[in-house]
């Protein structure tokens, strides 16, 4: 296949060697090599990840805490290292600051209703009109519950934040926003640093929804000064199923626990319950402790790359694939923002989405096609689902290549 080299590859950037320690990237769809371009969905996983959870399984199995043996001893050491890597990749001030959860679904879900049981009618929760429906229907069920109103920030027809349309809606009935950093369905990067500000000038907390940001933009929490930040491990090269919520210090003290049960109790009589301290209080129950272990492998992994590094490959991906999609004419992008990451959503003219979607898979190009969790922001491009193809760091310019003739030969073939 041809390399189009007028394109710019990040230098010293070796993809080849990355690809190496991704398994499942070298195998063969409908005897196609495949071109895996689902990454905002879910990340695919390197062997550094997968060793982490054998070694755990086969070497450390045990519960973690409370356990005087080996075992749990070990199980318990790696468990809180994997908080301290998370604390250093967000770089919270504590890992105290860490919460573990299933994923950002449920992150945003314990906010909801650790902290804001207390809204009442009158109040208002302020979010945006291109949020994943985990960042939308936990705050519709909390103003159903509370009487509280839902506020939605629109956007224009590039798929961009309009500020100051946000800023109008901030008033003193605001009592809370949740705002992504970067839309999974249009790639558009928000300005978080500024909408936080704004938020801020008006003390009003936020929780900023990282879960399609974290594997393309560095994260600083203290320097963005969220009070909250969710993320998912899956995205990030982690195993499904563990994610990790950041909190300030003091909302969490704020905060009442999410779920009762074993681990996040420090006393317990059929009188009176004494929570355990933050981070336990939030996390009861049995953790998924092999899932919160990968996470921290894989945040390893990135870390060894650099978030900055991986961005810059592949924004040269997305870069070249818009430029490549111009000879397409029936094609169109969805989510053309100035500031936007490695997803390029689009429509072919006469073809629906899911079509594309399957016609795509027999030639051994995984992208997924339909409302991607974002059921609003279709509705407003008045289009019923896209086709997705979004990069991560292990895809190639030649993969690029290979999309652009797969949705050539496709066009062909519906004619
Ligand atoms: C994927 C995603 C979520 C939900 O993440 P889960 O892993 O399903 O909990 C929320 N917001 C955005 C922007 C996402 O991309």
């Amino acid at each position: 296949m041809a390399i189009n080299t007028s394109v710019e590859k990040v230098q010293d950037y070796d993809v080849e060697a990355i690809r190496r320690d991704f398994p499942a990237l070298d195998q063969q769809i409908h005897g196609e090599q495949l071109v895996y371009l689902d990454n905002a969905a879910t990340s695919q996983k390197p062997k550094s990840v997968i060793d982490s959870i054998v070694q755990y399984y086969e070497n450390d199995n045990a519960n973690i805490h409370r356990g005087v043996h080996t075992l749990s001893e070990r199980a318990t050491l790696s468990y809180e290292n994997a908080r301290k890597t998370v604390q250093k990749f967000l770089n919270a001030q504590t890992e105290k600051e860490i919460i573990f959860t299933r994923g950002a679904t449920e992150a945003i879900n314990l906010v909801a209703h650790a902290f804001l049981e207390k809204l009442s009618a009158g109040d208002e929760v302020l979010i945006t009109a291109m949020e994943h429906h985990s960042n939308i229907v936990p705050w519709q069920m909390l103003c159903e519950k509370t009487g509280a109103t839902l506020k939605v920030a629109p956007i224009n027809d590039k798929g961009e934040l309009i500020l100051e349309e946000f800023e109008a809606l901030i008033s003193r009935s605001t009592k809370f926003s949740a705002i992504s950093h970067m839309s999974n369905a249009l790639g558009t990067i928000n300005p978080i640093r500024q909408m936080i500000d704004l938020l801020h000038q008006h003390d009003i907390p936020v929780l900023v929804d990282g879960a399609q940001a974290i594997p393309h933009i560095a994260v600083d929490v203290q320097a963005l000064d969220c009070d909250f930040y969710v993320f998912s491990g899956h995205k990030l090269y982690a195993p499904t199923g563990i994610g990790a919520l950041y909190g300030k210090m003091e909302r969490l003290e704020q905060a009442s626990p999410y779920q009762g049960g074993g681990d996040m109790i420090s006393v317990v009589t059929f009188d009176k319950t004494v929570y355990n301290k933050i981070p336990y209080k939030f996390e009861a129950g049995t953790p998924n402790i092999a899932g919160t272990i990968g996470l921290g492998a894989a945040i390893d992994y990135v870390s060894s790359i650099g978030v900055d590094a991986i961005a810059a490959h592949e924004n040269s991906l997305l870069d070249y694939a818009v430029e490549q999609s111009k000879r397409i004419g029936k094609l169109r992008i969805i989510g053309t923002a100035d500031n936007k990451g490695a997803i390029m959503s689009f429509v072919l003219d006469g073809i629906h989405p899911h079509d594309v979607g399957t016609m795509m898979d027999r030639q051994g190009i995984a992208v997924r096609a339909g409302h991607h969790c974002a059921m609003p922001v279709m509705d407003f491009f008045g289009v019923p689902a896209t086709a997705r193809a979004s990069f991560a760091m292990y895809n190639t310019h030649e993969e690029v290549d290979a999309l652009m003739a797969g949705i050539e030969n496709l066009i062909e073939m519906v004619g």
